[in-house]
């Protein structure tokens, strides 16, 4: 088992073994029964006191999450399950879990699954505002008019019905594109993984801003990429920046999300897009536009897309459909042009030839009819109201050492903490009162900066957001309170 320690932090060893163990006990990584390492060994594999493990073992005990047995050792014991369900000599898998991986955000996204009581955490759509009833009965009208449909491939570039679709929609959007163009991709997260895979081998440089959007981060690292970063102000990646690392360190890749920036909110305005494409164009590398969400906005549209401004095929813009309509369809799109996209195209084939045909055909009825805009003006609404809400219960009780930044559009709003305070650590606490949130730290791709959080509004009511919130706010005050209690102590 890996237990990660850090010894200058202000949270205690034995409660940072504790919320290890309880991690990985929640995110299923240590299965029932389990053996843990005696607490000799795990004081000698970590470096710490036998009296700091003992004391971490206890308070598991106490809480019932796992089980001394004399003279056999410690086993994993989830609460509510019996001891007469336990099986008589499990094998231990712990050797597995000394095996190093290179994806730790990735593992992250597993706490996600923790049933906690208010998900502040993961930017996914609160299926309430989304049309999944309309999705149901589609599906069942095609699979009775059409049962075909799940006996064959689709093509591999994606059902040309969806991609016609496509087109129409995104040209609303500014969005230049032909059903030539566009391949449909799992989610935009292929779309990503496509162009790595495609384009980056290990050594090869890429740019992405800092912070990020963590699922990007991983990609590129597990191609072996070296990533440097360009930090993100109020208008988005500072381009001024840019032009000198490029200049320097000729990048392959320019990842950016440039409206409605996750983790941040912030928007890039026009005269830095068409910045970017100059220095792709002079650099000769290729600019990942990932664009989520920008049709949740608040105020006005967001300008013009980057794809929109490119004349020389730079840019690979992406499109996901999960925060707009259906996650569990899975469905994206990817527009580029010329030999960029023919090899995108030979990666997909690669990858999964072709996305499944049920759920490209599914959502082709909705996103061509008018009820997708009206669905969307609605959804724009209802996010508003919740944004409205976070920002009003931040504003009347965060501690004042707190800030954000009061995001135009999308899902997140993203706090920007005392540099002492580490959120990884306060994510811990969170935690204990059933509240998740997205510590910032898994959105730096080097550097990892840990006086960062970010609350995504978009999954829980209002009423939800309201208490979340608020408690969020009372572990800032405590913790700050703390600091100052002990600056202040004679002790110090
Ligand atoms: N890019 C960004 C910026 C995202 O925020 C997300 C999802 N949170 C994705 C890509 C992946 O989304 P999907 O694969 O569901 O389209």
């Amino acid at each position: 088992m890996h237990i990660e320690i850090q010894r200058n932090a202000d949270i205690s060893l034995t409660k940072q073994i504790y919320h290890s163990i309880l991690d990985h006990i929640r995110s299923d990584l240590l299965e029932e029964d389990l053996q843990l390492p005696s607490v000799r060994e795990l004081s000698k594999q970590i470096g710490v006191s036998l009296v700091t493990v003992v004391k971490a073992y206890q308070k598991l005990e106490q809480e019932g999450y796992i089980t001394s047995v004399q003279g056999k050792g410690t086993f994993i014991r989830k609460t509510n399950i019996k001891e007469a369900e336990k099986k008589e000599g499990a094998i231990s898998y712990d050797w597995q879990l000394s095996i190093q991986d290179y994806l730790p955000r990735s593992q992250f996204a597993r706490f996600h699954q923790v049933p906690e009581k208010i998900h502040l955490s993961s930017s996914m759509i609160d299926p309430g505002l989304l049309p999944n009833r309309y999705l149901e009965q589609e599906i069942h009208k095609m699979l009775s008019e059409n049962p075909k449909v799940l006996s064959q491939y689709g093509e591999i570039q994606g059902d040309k019905e969806l991609r016609q679709a496509m087109v129409e929609y995104l040209k609303r959007m500014d969005v230049p594109t032909t059903p030539d163009n566009i391949l449909v991709t799992s989610g935009s997260q292929q779309g990503i993984d496509l162009v790595a895979r495609t384009f980056v081998g290990p050594g090869d440089v890429v740019v992405m801003e800092a912070p990020t959007y963590p699922g990007a981060i991983d990609v590129f690292r597990g191609r072996g990429a070296t990533i440097l970063t360009v930090p993100v102000d109020s208008d988005g990646m500072r381009v001024d920046l840019l032009q000198n690392l490029c200049d320097k360190y000729k990048p392959k890749i320019i990842y950016t999300v440039p409206t409605f920036h996750n983790p941040t909110g912030a928007v890039m305005p026009t005269k830095r897009r068409r910045q970017i494409l100059e220095i792709a164009k002079s650099t000769q590398c290729l600019v990942i536009e990932d664009d989520p969400c920008s049709e949740i906005y608040f105020e006005r549209k967001p300008p013009a897309s980057m794809i929109s401004l490119d004349q020389d095929g730079h840019v690979i813009y992406l499109k996901g459909l999960s925060k707009i309509l259906a996650p569990g369809c899975r469905i994206g799109i990817l527009a580029a042009s010329g030999s960029i996209f023919k090899r995108l195209l030979a990666a997909k084939a690669n990858a999964d030839l072709g996305s499944p045909l049920l759920t490209q055909k599914a959502i082709i009825p909705f996103i061509t009819s008018k009820r997708m805009m009206d669905h969307l003006k609605k959804l724009r609404t209802a996010l508003k109201i919740r944004r409205d809400v976070v920002l009003e219960i931040l504003s009347q009780h965060s501690p004042k050492e707190v800030s954000w930044f009061v995001p135009k559009g999308g899902l997140n709003v993203w706090l920007t903490l005392p540099f002492w305070l580490n959120t990884d650590h306060l994510l811990l606490e969170a935690k204990n009162e059933q509240i998740t949130f997205l510590p910032g730290s898994t959105c730096f791709p080097t550097n990892q900066e840990n006086h960062y959080l970010r609350i995504s509004f978009s999954y829980m009511n209002e009423p939800q957001l309201e208490q979340g919130v608020k408690t969020i706010c009372n572990i800032l005050q405590l913790a700050i309170d703390s600091k100052i209690k002990q600056d202040s102590s004679p002790y110090f």
